[in-house]
């Protein structure tokens, strides 16, 4: 993928889209602000035509929310939307693993390698470790070539990574490096089965590590249905 801003519309308005992505994965934007275009247009010296542009893309990956006179905000997706979308990678996922095992070519093994290298450095900043974890699973679609899986992996990471850094405990990735490691050395043994059960284990323990409701997210009436069924209660 080139990354060469040209004097282009399109490769201003890529380069818009990509700045504002990273702001929102990064956290620097929070989920529900305010993204006026004019302020962007001005901040980016780009029009504002462009700035639309990419907020309709964002909105397409489920990253930026559109309300027809109301603006565009920072995307808040639920809780719920969070473990759908987690049971949704898991089956995609499955599809990528299977695909690669065994079949890795020694370059491959080494950018997976140094990618695994460079998240167990950056493990403290959450941020930047929820961006590297996320690359390190489209890394992966990006080498099946197979192009409807890397496009919708690819969007169903950016809009985890939105997920995790809403609802994400701190330190709730902390394993997740060595389950990328154990991921690896599954695919370059070519053991596929073993690889595909990994990534389920992986996604699944993500779900319940890192997406457990804090306190005041939780709905009165789901923390009684427990309660209210141990009792015999309706
Ligand atoms: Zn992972």
């Amino acid at each position: 993928m080139a990354k060469t801003v040209g004097d282009s519309g399109r490769g201003r308005s890529q380069a818009v889209h990509r700045a504002l992505k990273r702001a929102i994965l990064d956290q620097a934007l929070s989920p529900g602000a305010k993204l006026p275009e004019d302020s962007i247009g001005e901040r980016l010296g780009v029009s504002r035509t462009l700035v639309r542009e990419a907020l309709v893309r964002l909105s397409e990956e489920g990253l930026v929310d559109l309300r027809p006179n109301k603006g565009a905000t920072v995307a808040r997706p639920t809780l719920e939307e969070g473990r759908n979308l987690f049971l949704t990678r898991a089956a995609l996922e499955r599809l990528v693993v299977e695909t690669l095992a065994g079949k890795l070519t020694p370059d491959q093994i080494e950018t997976l390698s140094a990618h695994i290298q460079a998240e167990d450095a950056a493990k403290k900043e959450h941020a930047t470790s929820i961006r590297l974890a996320g690359e390190f699973h489209t890394l992966l679609a990006q080498m099946t070539n197979n192009a409807s899986l890397i496009r919708y992996v690819n969007e169903l990471v950016a809009r985890s990574s939105l997920i995790l850094a809403l609802y994400g405990r701190p330190h709730s990735s902390d394993c997740a490096v060595s389950e990328h490691q154990e991921l690896l050395d599954s695919l370059i043994a070519g053991k596929a089965e073993v690889a595909s059960k990994l990534m389920t284990h992986h996604l699944d323990s993500i779900t319940t590590r890192a997406l457990l409701p804090r306190e005041d997210d939780r709905n009165i009436k789901d923390v009684l249905s427990a309660y209210a069924a141990a009792e015999g209660l309706a």
